[in-house]
């Protein structure tokens, strides 16, 4: 196989930290074409000594000349603003990009690779829930490749047959099921939840991850999310996935068969796993990550999800249902309410109950365009605001 050219949107966060230690692991099957970062320009500049990308972006830093100079002598151009990532995207060189940047922020860009045809890694599960049609869209259009990098999304894919897309129920699935971790506070009291704090949120106790995801998966959000982004990546049902804590987070998740097979995808908890696999897919190769010891695991436990404890389980299968821009709404009212409980503005307890207020003062409509999404995510965002700062929740 020739060499892969790739650009890593969001390249000094946890994914594409772990992106890149893989590709070093490889440097005869991949080539670094991009690499960019909303700020950290010391470590962009780091990683740009190691793998000598043709550009980097900086997306959140005013153009600034000695930075210029400074990547120039790494043999790198540096480009300055949001507009840029698209640039290195849609980039006839550039035959993959690893979509690791968080948020909707993500987005654009991704869409943009979707719509030129590349070769998508995707971990930027939110550009799914904010427009899961205009990019599932994008991607049959120009026949792109979207292959998985969620952990439990790329466990479906590797347990799913070949034929899939075909429909689940005619290639003989019976259901879906998404593995939780349950996050940090699994067994608190629902009372409990009152003084905890970001510190503490941010703490998994399986998966070192940046901050936004390690609060959605304290709230479980995080499974919310995914839930959606499994209806889009596997032509599903909410019917047909039912969400399953397992606090080892050994199983990434399984398949469900109508002859009674349950297929599993196991391994360490660690994203260069699933990584490793989208890169080469369909080859294997080698990610970093030791094989797993299940006689030192020993036992893997399982248990229903409360959706009481969890309402943003409840709100995620609701949201499904809805369709159109409510899962663009209940995307951005989180990553507001996230941002706050984050800032200390509002509490650990607040943040679904501030999604379901936005959820139910917001009137939906279909997803027919980009500018509707943005729209739609625009007015949840203020609407977030307002409901904070006036403590209506
Ligand atoms: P992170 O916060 O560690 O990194 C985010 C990256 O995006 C950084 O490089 C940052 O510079 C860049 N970025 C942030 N805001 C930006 C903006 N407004 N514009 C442009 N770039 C911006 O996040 P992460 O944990 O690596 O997660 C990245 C994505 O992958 C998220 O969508 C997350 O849900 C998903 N994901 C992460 C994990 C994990 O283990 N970390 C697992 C599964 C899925
Ligand atoms: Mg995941």
């Amino acid at each position: 196989m020739t060499q892969q050219h790739i650009t890593i949107l969001g390249s000094t966060g946890s994914i594409g930290c772990s992106t890149l230690q893989v590709i070093a692991l490889h440097p005869e099957k991949y080539r670094v074409f991009a690499l960019t970062a909303f700020s950290n320009s010391e470590l962009l500049l780091e990683q740009c000594k190691e793998f000598k990308p043709s550009y980097a972006v900086l997306v959140d830093i005013a153009e600034n000349q000695d930075l210029t100079q400074r990547f120039k002598e790494q043999g790198t151009q540096l480009l300055f603003g949001i507009d840029a990532l698209e640039e290195v995207v849609v980039h006839e060189a550039v035959d993959t990009v690893m979509a690791a940047i968080v948020g909707i922020a993500g987005l654009k860009p991704t869409l943009a690779a979707a719509s030129c045809g590349k070769r998508i890694l995707l971990a930027n599960k939110e550009s799914l829930v904010v427009s899961g049609q205009l990019l599932i869209d994008a991607v049959k259009l120009s026949r792109a490749v979207l292959l998985p990098v969620d952990s439990e999304h790329n466990a479906i894919f590797q347990s799913l047959p070949v034929n899939h897309q075909l429909g689940l129920a005619d290639s003989g699935v019976e259901k879906i099921i998404l593995t939780a971790s349950g996050g940090p506070f699994l067994h608190r009291q629902v009372n409990e939840l009152v003084d905890i704090t970001p510190e503490q949120a941010c703490k998994h106790p399986n998966w070192s991850m940046g901050k936004k995801i390690s609060v959605d998966s304290a709230t479980m959000m995080n499974k919310a999310l995914e839930l959606i982004e499994a209806c889009w990546l596997f032509n599903a049902s909410p019917s047909q996935i039912e969400v399953l804590i397992h606090p080892q987070s050994i199983i990434h998740s399984m398949v469900a068969y109508k002859d009674g097979s349950v297929i599993a995808q196991l391994g360490c908890p660690d994203m260069r796993t699933p990584i490793a696999h989208a890169l080469a897919y369909p080859d294997r190769i080698q990610s970093g990550v030791p094989t797993l010891d299940l006689a030192k695991v020993g036992s893997l436990q399982f248990e229903s999800v409360n959706l009481e404890r969890f309402p943003a389980i409840r709100l995620a299968y609701e949201v499904v249902k809805t369709g159109g821009t409510a899962s663009t709404i209940l995307n951005a009212a989180n990553e507001v309410a996230v941002d706050s409980f984050l800032n200390k503005r509002i509490r650990f307890n607040q943040i679904t109950d501030v999604i379901e207020a936005v959820l139910n003062q917001i009137t939906i409509d279909a997803v027919d365009s980009l500018e509707v999404v943005l729209a739609a995510d625009q007015q949840a965002r203020s609407l977030t605001h307002n409901i904070i700062e006036k403590s209506e929740v």
